[in-house]
Formats: C-alpha cells, sequence, structure tokens
C-alpha cells in the first residue's frame, strides 16, 4: 500500500494523492491510504464505511464543523502521474479534487486542538451515479456521522467560498399527433410540429435572478433534448421536448417542477428526476464566522454538488476548495500551488481560531 506523509508539505501531498490512481470504483487503494495515515494521529478517532473514511476531534467544543471531500476521479486521460510544472501540478484529479483533500488531510494532521470539533469525511463515487455517493450513503445510513453546524466541501472554488447550489431537474414535455402516411398528411397530426410553441416558449422564457442569503442565483431553463419520429414517409404520433430546469434555492423541488408545469400549461410534462437546491446558509454564525475568518467574498455556486446532500441533512455547507472549477473533468487540469497554500492557511487560521 502507499503511505501518505501527512506531515510532509501540501505540494508533495497532492502529488502523492494524484500518483494513487483512484477512479470511481476504484478507490480502495487510496481510501487504504488515507486511513492508515490519519489512524496514526492520536488526536483522532478514524473509521472507515466502505471506502469513505470519517475521522473525528472529540475536544467537547461549542461548535462541530465537517471538512468533506471526495477521493474518486474520472477516468484517467493520459494524465498519469503527476507533473509540477510551473508552479502548477498537473494530472488526474490535481483540480477536482485531490488538492482539496490534501488541504483536508493536512488540517486533520497539523491542527490537533482546533477551536471548532472537526469531523473529516473523505469518500468515494462522487463522480458516478448519485446512489453509489459515498457521502450520500453515509447521510443515509449513518447521519449522525454528519451532524454538525457548517460543512465545507472542498471542491474546486479558485479559493472561494461558493455558498449553496442550485437544484436540477429534467422533464418531459409530450407531444401526442397522429399517424399517417406522409403522402396523405392531412389525415395526420404532426407531433413534431406540435412542438414548435413550446420552443417558442422556451425561447421567450425569462429566467429569473433570485437573490438568497445575500448572493444571486441566475436560473435557467433550457431545452436540452427532442426526440421524435417514425420513418421517412410517417407522420410522427409522437415527439418529447426534454428541458433542464436550474432552480435557486428558494424553490423545492416540488416547487420547481411546478414551475415548469405552469410555464407549459396545457401540455402533459413528464418529471425525469431532480435533485434539491441548498440555501448557502450564510445567515448561520458558524458560517458566517468562516466567511468572515477567510476574508473572502461569498458567490453563489452554478451547479449541482454534495453541498444539497448537508442541506438535507440541516447542515449548511459552502464549497471552497483550491483549483478552478472550468478545469475539473480536463485532461489538461491542474491545481496552483499558490491556492493550495491560501486555502491550506486560511482554513488553518479558521480552525485554530
Ligand atoms: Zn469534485
Amino acid at each position: 500500500m502507499p503511505s501518505l506523509d501527512l506531515h510532509s508539505d501540501v505540494v508533495s501531498l497532492t502529488r502523492a494523492l494524484v500518483d494513487v490512481e483512484s477512479v470511481s470504483g476504484n478507490e480502495r487503494t487510496l481510501a487504504d491510504a488515507v486511513e492508515a495515515a490519519l489512524s496514526g494521529l492520536p488526536h483522532l478517532q478514524t473509521r472507515r464505511f466502505g471506502n469513505t473514511v470519517v475521522a473525528r476531534t472529540s475536544l467537547s467544543r461549542a461548535e462541530r464543523v465537517v471538512v468533506a471531500g471526495h477521493l474518486d476521479t474520472v477516468p484517467e486521460a493520459g494524465n498519469l502521474p503527476s507533473r509540477l510544472v510551473d508552479d502548477r501540478i498537473y494530472g488526474l484529479g490535481a483540480c477536482d479534487m485531490k488538492g482539496g483533500v490534501a488541504v483536508a488531510l493536512r488540517l486533520a494532521a497539523t491542527v490537533a486542538e482546533p477551536v471548532r470539533d472537526v469531523t473529516y469525511v473523505f469518500y468515494d463515487c462522487e463522480e458516478i451515479e448519485a446512489e453509489k455517493n459515498g457521502l450520500g450513503q453515509l447521510a443515509r445510513t449513518r447521519p449522525e456521522e454528519l451532524t454538525a453546524d457548517f460543512a465545507v466541501l472542498m471542491e474546486p472554488s479558485s479559493a472561494q467560498v461558493e455558498g449553496g447550489c442550485q437544484g436540477t431537474l429534467r422533464a418531459e414535455i409530450v407531444l401526442p399527433g397522429k399517424r399517417a402516411h406522409s403522402a396523405r398528411a392531412w389525415m395526420g397530426a404532426n407531433a413534431i410540429h406540435a412542438a414548435a410553441p413550446v420552443l417558442a416558449r422556451l425561447a421567450e422564457y425569462k429566467p429569473r435572478q433570485v437573490p438568497v442569503d445575500g448572493l444571486v442565483y441566475r436560473e435557467g431553463l433550457n431545452a436540452v433534448g427532442i426526440t421524435g419520429g417514425v420513418a421517412g414517409n410517417v407522420i410522427p404520433d409522437e415527439c418529447r421536448v426534454t428541458v433542464n430546469y436550474r432552480f435557486a434555492p428558494d424553490r423545492s423541488e416540488a416547487a420547481a417542477f411546478a414551475h415548469v408545469q405552469e410555464t407549459f400549461a396545457g401540455y402533459v410534462v413528464e418529471l425525469r428526476d431532480s435533485a434539491p437546491a441548498a440555501a448557502p446558509g450564510l445567515d448561520r454564525p458558524s458560517a458566517a464566522a468562516f466567511v468572515e475568518a477567510l476574508g473572502v467574498e461569498p458567490h453563489p455556486k452554478f451547479g449541482w454538488t454534495d453541498v444539497a446532500r448537508f442541506a438535507e441533512l440541516g447542515v449548511p455547507a459552502v464549497n471552497y476548495g483550491p483549483g478552478e472549477s472550468a478545469l475539473a473533468h480536463t485532461r489538461d487540469e491542474y491545481v496552483e500551488v499558490a491556492e493550495l497554500h491560501a486555502c491550506e492557511d486560511r482554513m488553518g487560521a479558521w480552525l485554530r481560531g
């Protein structure tokens, strides 16, 4: 098993983490190494659930915070092992999110007496189907492990605080028609033509900009797919337009779907899947203290992340980590050495009080 030296420095540690390949479903070796490294620290109680490792301080502090990161990456793209070039670490997962995991592991090792109790969570299967997500499984089977006043998810955010996250839902607008031979089109009703007013509604749609806890979330309702057609000589009897609604945290999943139904009143609208939004919770004292201690301006998160899982447990959560989110999942992903140090220093100052 590769061993991780948590007392070296955040750059070597990031590279060591990148060099242990951990594509989703293959996290065992890395989880073993993380568990072994944390188990050697007397100030932490470390436990293992599948390929998720949880390590916590128990200092009876007034407040408990979670610092979390996923161990897995998307598939390799010829970007292993890691390379250090011009103060950037390149390699699979460097940005998403082994840099963030390295920062969290460094804090776990070096801040033995934080002023707030900390639960560190390193989990598997974030980059694949939601039901396998290690954090989701922990939330379902052992929610008490995630009990906290506040959570920081160390996803790449260019070392900026990104509060909450938008919800997302996909729905299909079902357009009926009547099948006929295209030589006698007047005997049928063309379902694809029936999509025209639906597309017009989408083109005219004015998405909301919604302030929540002081951050402005920009929504979007867009067609992301269209299917229809039977054969080259048939008037089609069905067409489906798939829409994706990215909604602000002031709407629940049910309210978001009701809005889509209302927008397409008069049509059959079928819900395909949805995931809730998460309010940033920046009005809560522990979240406000985090933002103040870091001295950075919070921004809204455009996208869905695991902070929503914390929100479902009633724990306000933010994304904060090294690396630019636009580089995540790219062949040339990298993390800036300066951001690794900035995150480690600022989070360290917050935990040391
Ligand atoms: Zn990620």
